[in-house]
């Protein structure tokens, strides 16, 4: 596995010190409310296991899995709920917890499909960001990375369902996607 990644971009130790200064952040502006934290799977698995973790207020926690890419590195545009969330979300401040953002057209296609469930908030948490790719714009709230527009695996993200274990944030060797 290790060698099909080209360089390391974000280690452990940065990813857990992030994850932690978020979690303190999220603490502090949700303290008195109640927090509903929607993972979007796959890919934001690790982060929502760490961040969790590092949140000192009492959270729910609710899952959604939504379409990837599948075997490709560029998105479709077209979004899929494969799986919807357990409860009601309606007067809860809820904040989506998500991998990666790059055109955006994931994230506005949910930021568009919570609202109409009528949260009292909505915000969004992405571990990593990719500007320079955004086709509609996002604002997000909670921030780790911002990088460079590289196809990237590791802690939760995967290429054909591969590297998700992966403790690091690497780039994947541009033959490994090309073959
Ligand atoms: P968007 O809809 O913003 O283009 O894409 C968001 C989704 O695409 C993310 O949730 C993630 O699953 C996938 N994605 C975008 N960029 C990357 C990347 O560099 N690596 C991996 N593994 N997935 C990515």
């Amino acid at each position: 596995m290790l060698e099909d990644i080209d360089r390391v971009l974000l280690t452990e130790e940065q990813i857990q010190k992030r994850v932690s200064e978020l979690g303190a952040e999220i603490s502090r502006d949700y303290a008195g409310k109640d927090l509903v934290l929607v993972c979007i799977l796959k890919g934001a698995l690790c982060f929502m296991a760490d961040l969790s973790r590092n949140i000192t207020i009492p959270v729910d926690m609710d899952f959604m899995a939504i379409s990837s890419y599948g075997a490709s590195t560029k998105s479709s545009g077209e979004v899929r709920i494969l799986q919807d969330l357990d409860a009601p979300i309606a007067n809860r401040h809820v904040l989506i917890v998500e991998d990666i953002v790059d055109s955006g057209l994931t994230l506005k296609y949910l930021v568009d499909n919570l609202s109409a469930r009528r949260p009292a908030s909505l915000k969004i948490a992405t571990l990593l960001d990719k500007p320079a790719r955004r086709l509609v714009p996002i604002a997000t709230d909670y921030n780790g990375f911002q990088i460079p527009d590289e196809f990237v695996v590791g802690y939760g993200l995967d290429y054909a369902e591969k590297y998700r274990n992966l403790p690091f944030i690497g780039i994947l060797k541009p033959e490994i996607y090309k073959k």
